[in-house]
């Protein structure tokens, strides 16, 4: 076997122990004589599964009881046509745009309301900071934000302060620290960042704006329903759902969402130390103040420079730093599930790159 370090956005890296676990669990869960992926949805065994799951999430994120957890399918894309279905009703709500998927999100809401920006990050056509200030509209059903830009690096460090609801899609950011839930009115995650694989979009909702939401929508795209079902309205996707419970155990045996944030804390500090210290070679774009602590993005003097990093990169097992193909340039993802030593390898690596191309 030879795995390599994977710096991917997503799908993105999982622990090796999770990874050893399911497989030495696959063809026979627990002695079922039957795999997770083959188990009802309905049965004692993933039934377990799927309530220690929510219980470990809401451990984990001090989810309040004020709020519902649910687990969906569709990705955080369903969501930016979910969220607006049920609050939205013809009327205006404020979205926040860091990048493209913000601006995905806004798209999809245009089809319920007419949705407002409230503010850019933009210096030019490049993503440079959250906005400083929110316009925020007194008639906004929710203010939406994408809590961390996977794109463009951009991250909210401070939520903005809204008397409507807070939306948030934290796809690539949920539980990289401890989070004030209560703040939210809902918050979102594809699991295949930060959580686990994907098939499975993870929704925190505050119960009473969720009843609040529309009842003119098929059951299925409704989040009380939803709710109302404990996620199993119609078959949840399981596997992917065992294996986020698989995740969450790991994150509480590192220390919970306080032992995540000190080690993310060290791995971003180690990568964006070297850069901000090469800066005639490694070229950060994003302000300092709202710099993704898990996606890293920066430009070489070139972009010959950039494929050569890349290759060198992956010369010595690192793998999946290109840039999104929209940007360019290099990001590096650093996940909950990436290791400090992994970072370190990394930056010793770029060090000697800009050493010898410098
Ligand atoms: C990856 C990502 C998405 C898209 O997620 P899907 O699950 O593929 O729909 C949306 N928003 C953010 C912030 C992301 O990082």
């Amino acid at each position: 076997m030879s795995r390599v370090i994977n710096f991917s956005p997503g799908p993105a890296t999982l622990p090796l122990s999770v990874l050893e676990e399911v497989r030495d669990e696959l063809l026979d869960y627990r002695g079922s004589g039957i795999s997770m992926l083959e188990h009802s949805h309905r049965g004692k065994e993933y039934t377990a599964v799927h309530e220690q799951t929510s219980a470990l999430l809401r451990e984990l994120l001090a989810v309040p009881e004020s709020h519902d957890i649910l687990f969906m399918q569709g990705g955080a894309s369903g969501q930016f046509g979910f969220v607006p279905m049920n609050f939205l009703q013809g009327k205006t709500a404020d979205y926040v745009d860091t990048g493209a998927w913000s601006k995905k999100a806004f798209a999809a809401a245009k089809y319920y309301g007419t949705p407002r920006w409230a503010g850019h990050g933009k210096e030019g056509e490049l993503y440079v900071r959250v906005p400083r200030e929110l316009e925020l509209s007194e008639e906004a059903q929710y203010v939406h934000i994408t809590s961390n830009a996977t794109i463009t690096g951009v991250q909210f460090h401070e939520f903005p302060q809204t008397t409507a609801p807070l939306v948030a899609d934290m796809s690539s950011d949920i539980l990289w620290r401890p989070i004030d839930v209560s703040r939210f009115g809902l918050i979102y995650a594809g699991a295949q960042k930060n959580l686990g694989p994907a098939g499975v979009t993870v929704v925190i909702v505050r119960k009473d704006w969720m009843e609040q939401g529309a009842k003119d929508i098929p059951d299925f795209f409704r989040y009380a329903f939803i709710a109302s079902k404990g996620s199993t309205h119609n078959t949840p996707p399981t596997f992917p759902i065992y294996v986020v419970g698989k995740v969450l155990a790991w994150v509480k045996a590192n220390g919970g969402a306080a032992g995540m944030e000190k080690r993310n804390r060290q791995k971003a500090a180690t990568l964006y130390g070297l850069i901000d210290s090469n800066p005639d070679f490694f070229r950060c774009p994003v302000e300092k103040g709202s710099r993704s602590q898990m996606n890293v993005v920066f430009r070489l003097p070139n972009e010959e420079l950039e494929a050569k990093l890349i290759e060198a990169a992956a010369a010595e097992g690192m793998v999946n730093i290109k840039g999104h193909r929209s940007v360019g340039g290099i990001r590096v993802s650093l996940y909950n599930a990436i290791e400090p030593a992994h970072v370190d390898r990394l930056v010793a690596l770029m060090r000697d790159f800009a050493a010898q191309h410098g």
